[in-house]
């Protein structure tokens, strides 16, 4: 039997989060003619050990891959980061049909899903949970992913939703290496922004891959079997500027 809940929707989310309305909201609409090249920006080092991967969980919302935190053996540092960042948890957001569901856009174009991988600075920061509402607490590193040949590493993660149907359910899920989920060209986007769900603390330096890895319509619908939709729509850019 299927319960139906009332959730509020994002456009209420500014009854309870005033931040929603914020100067440095995500995601946005990544305008490429308006991008600053920034030679200072560097490559990113992203070092990611597959031992820290742990357990998959239905948060209602979404799922969530949940990493080790405790010491830095899967971090991501450079770019336009100052010090060390720690994996946390990995999710996706989609839609309810494959034209739409990344968060992110580019000229207006949407990806039928975007992965989200988020990091908490761990050389200022004790906890994630410490970090989530600093200016400089948070990294998410974006993936897009556009319609194609099924994505066998998505595949892993697909196998496992089976065992989390309902919120609240989670199970192990581990030795995934999510470096396997990254596109071959590193050239990113990066811009200050915040977390796209509830709280939608404004502590998040957004590095954004250009080049999308792909995914089947039938994963995309093994996604949606859990949960329909769970993505944002694209913020006002209120002055920000977005550098590559
Ligand atoms: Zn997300």
């Amino acid at each position: 039997m299927r319960h139906k809940f009332v959730c509020l929707g994002p456009d209420q989310w500014h009854k309870l989060y005033p931040i929603a309305n914020g100067n440095y909201q995500s995601p946005i609409d990544i305008k490429t003619k308006d991008i600053k090249k920034d030679p200072a920006l560097g490559h990113l080092q992203i070092s990611w050990n597959l031992s820290t991967c742990k357990e998959i969980v239905n948060v209602g919302h979404s799922f969530h891959v949940n990493f080790e935190d405790k010491d830095n053996r899967s971090v991501v540092t450079g770019g336009p980061l100052t010090g060390n960042y720690r994996l946390h948890q990995f999710h996706f957001h989609w839609g309810q049909a494959d034209d739409h569901g990344s968060e992110h856009t580019v000229d207006g174009a949407k990806y039928a899903s975007e992965l989200h991988l988020v990091h908490w600075n761990s050389d200022k920061y004790s906890s994630f949970a410490e970090a989530s509402d600093k200016p400089d607490g948070l990294s998410i590193i974006a993936v897009f992913l556009k319609v194609g040949p099924p994505n066998e590493h998505v595949q892993d993660i697909v196998k496992a939703l089976g065992s989390i149907k309902t919120k609240g359910k989670k199970a192990q899920f581990t030795n995934f290496d999510p470096s396997t989920l990254l596109p071959g060209s590193l050239d990113y986007w990066t811009y200050p922004g915040s977390l796209t769900h509830p709280p939608l603390f404004e502590s998040v330096t957004w590095i954004i891959y250009k080049e999308p890895i792909t995914i089947s319509s039938e994963q995309l619908a093994q996604f949606r079997s859990l949960i329909l939709t769970n993505h944002r729509l694209p913020q006002p850019l209120k002055g920000r500027q977005v550098r590559t």
